[in-house]
């Protein structure tokens, strides 16, 4: 999980992978361009607006935009 500039992992040290770090690395990016509370404003709002809308938690959470470039970046990496 990543808040600002800092990265937790719930994982232990050797499953931290370079697609994992790749993955936090661009929230990372998404939070310096639309700012602390910007980024988890959209991002919250994103994900209640699909789970309003009946979506599960998994569908919703992958649905989020910003998940989305995560994830395809994490793939390049
Ligand atoms: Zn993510």
């Amino acid at each position: 999980m990543t808040l600002g500039s800092n990265i937790f992992y719930v994982q232990d040290q050797n499953q931290i992978t370079a697609c994992l770090r790749s993955h936090e690395m661009v929230h990372i990016e998404q939070y310096q361009k639309d700012g602390f509370f910007g980024f988890l404003f959209r991002y919250l709002m994103t994900y209640l607006k699909f789970r309003i809308q009946g979506k599960s938690h998994i569908i919703a959470y992958y649905s989020i935009p910003y998940e989305q470039e995560a994830y395809a970046k994490e793939r390049q990496a």
